[in-house]
């Protein structure tokens, strides 16, 4: 069997059921795949108790299983990943790209963002007190294509944009594991909100650290509130009903800026992704969010 030539993914941290803005970008996401005839998984990102819940992550699976969106392979949890993420990291450390560093948030913003000499360097005893664990970024400007934004360029500094990926608390963080997992799961294509678009080129150097090629990456504008804001748990947003599943996808899917009129015959939700798909034209997105 030859590999599927597409595989994508949604990958939702689970700090609240779902709400409108997440289902976009599931529904893009999925339709990109299915367009390709490409693979579409789910993976939990639950890399942070304290700020998630397990009550957060069975309403959000409820929530796609009741709008059509199933993961063609077991659901993914990041919680159950640590081992894997432990190993990187040492490998990391013994090539030189990760450091230990237990600077605090005040003393690198009275030093601009540098760190005492020798942090980067492994030298600096970390001693007792908990430290955190930093990816060691190089200096590039980074230039590269998304999939509906077209040319982009970034620039990463070292050692001032150094991300954590462990935290003094011991929880794993998100730059690190969201690259390992996509590298794992073959992840050859990420659609996701345009609120991730500045991490992609840090995204990037983490990728080639690990030995793997980074995917193609389509950002779509995030939804925002009556005030502007990203639609998030943090601005209240509210959670979707999945008794109204038909309805909320259609709303989605005129967010995405996708002939809604089309799609208002289908008689269920299967038929309506089934129409959603063949009917899938990215460049209709309004790009007016970001
Ligand atoms: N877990 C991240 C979030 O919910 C998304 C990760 C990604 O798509 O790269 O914001």
């Amino acid at each position: 069997m030859t590999e599927p030539l597409y595989r994508g993914r949604f990958a939702p941290s689970p700090t609240g059921p779902l709400h409108f803005g997440s289902l976009v970008t599931a529904v893009a996401s999925f339709l990109e795949a299915r367009s390709h005839n490409g693979i579409w998984l789910v993976r939990i990102e639950d890399l942070d108790p304290l700020r998630e819940s397990p009550e957060a992550t069975d309403r959000i699976l409820a929530s796609l299983d009741a709008h059509g969106l199933h993961s063609d392979e077991p659901v993914r949890f990041q919680s159950e990943r640590h081992a894997h993420y432990h190993r990187l990291i040492d490998r990391l450390l013994e090539c030189g790209l990760a450091y230990r560093c237990a600077c605090s948030r005040k003393q690198l913003k009275e030093h601009g963002g540098r760190h005492p000499e020798g942090c980067r360097e492994g030298h600096a005893e970390p001693g007792e007190r908990p430290y955190a664990i930093r990816f060691a970024l190089h200096d590039e400007h980074s230039e590269w294509h998304d999939q509906l934004l077209g040319p982009q360029s970034q620039t990463v500094h070292a050692e001032l944009d150094d991300p954590v990926i462990l935290r003094k608390e011991g929880f794993y963080a998100y730059q690190l594991a969201v690259v390992a997992d996509d590298i794992d799961q073959g992840i050859t294509h990420v659609v996701r909100g345009s609120d991730l678009l500045d991490m992609t080129a840090q995204q990037q150097q983490i990728y080639r650290a690990l030995g793997a090629q980074p995917p193609h990456w389509m950002h779509i504008p995030v939804i925002l509130n009556d005030e502007g804001q990203k639609l998030s748990k943090q601005n209240h947003a509210p959670a979707l009903d999945d008794q109204l599943a038909k309805d909320n996808l259609q709303r989605a899917l005129a967010a995405l800026g996708q002939d809604s009129g089309l799609l208002s015959g289908a008689k269920d939700i299967d038929t309506l992704l089934d129409l959603a798909t063949a009917n899938w034209a990215p460049e209709r997105i309004h790009l007016t969010a970001r």
